[in-house]
């Protein structure tokens, strides 16, 4: 579950699962349900007690989330277990990116990842982070799936969505650099006409001058983002 899902899934929650909700914290349960014994699979379960869980790994959010959790007691063979929720495994506390958690499994240092990969240490950071959790290229992903030795899907769900994903992003940043090329080329351009406009108006009044500019400016910008158009 990613972070967004996450906050999807606790608002979606029936009001009376909410216990508490400050801009600064929600308390939250979930429904209760049927369980199944996971020891001895006895249908006879009670809730024995609750515990306060603090979700770590919300990075994105100053909200704190409180998972006030059940725990059942299995009334055949006395065994205790932690309710089914869809955001933690029963023994997994942190809320987190898989790739975090296999390479903790691994006992791989961040840095050795990144000198694994290739890739500078803040891409390998950011590709643990909960979103955008996208790795620079589908090379950068399998090699990273061979690493911790488990598939693509293990870590990033859907190979042809993860693909997509990577192409926007792509494009984006392509788009982006190419938005600042333009911008630079007309201020250059701006620059070096702005010289020669000086010395010629030199003798003209201060209105005239004004006016020269104002019009001269247009022309520049129109010029500039001309051939930028064609580039
Ligand atoms: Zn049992």
């Amino acid at each position: 579950m990613t972070l967004e899902e996450f906050v999807a899934y606790v608002d979606a929650l029936p009001s009376d699962c909410v216990d508490k909700r400050t801009a600064e914290e929600v308390i939250f349960h979930l429904p209760k349900k049927k369980h199944t014994c996971p020891a001895c699979g006895s249908q006879h379960t009670c809730v024995n007690k609750y515990r306060d869980q603090a979700l770590k790994g919300i990075t994105n959010t100053k909200l704190r989330y409180i998972y006030h959790a059940r725990r059942y007691r299995c009334s055949d063979c006395g065994k205790t277990f932690a309710e089914e929720n869809p955001f933690i495994g029963r023994t997994q506390r942190k809320l987190g990116s898989p790739l975090k958690s296999l390479r903790g499994n691994k006992k791989i240092s961040i840095a050795k990842m990144a000198r694994l990969l290739g890739v500078p240490q803040y891409i390998y950071q950011d590709m643990e982070k909960l979103d955008p959790l996208l790795p620079p290229s589908m090379e950068i992903a399998e090699k990273t799936a061979r690493i911790l030795s488990v598939s693509i899907e293990e870590i990033w769900g859907d190979r042809q969505k993860l693909a997509e994903g990577i192409q926007r992003a792509a494009e984006e940043k392509e788009l982006k650099k190419r938005e600042k090329e333009q911008e630079r080329h007309a201020n250059s351009l701006y620059q070096d006409e702005w010289k020669g406009l000086k010395d010629s108006i030199s003798d003209l009044s201060l209105e005239e001058r004004s006016r020269l500019i104002e019009w001269w400016k247009r022309d520049v910008r129109n010029a500039a983002l001309e051939n930028g158009d064609k580039e």
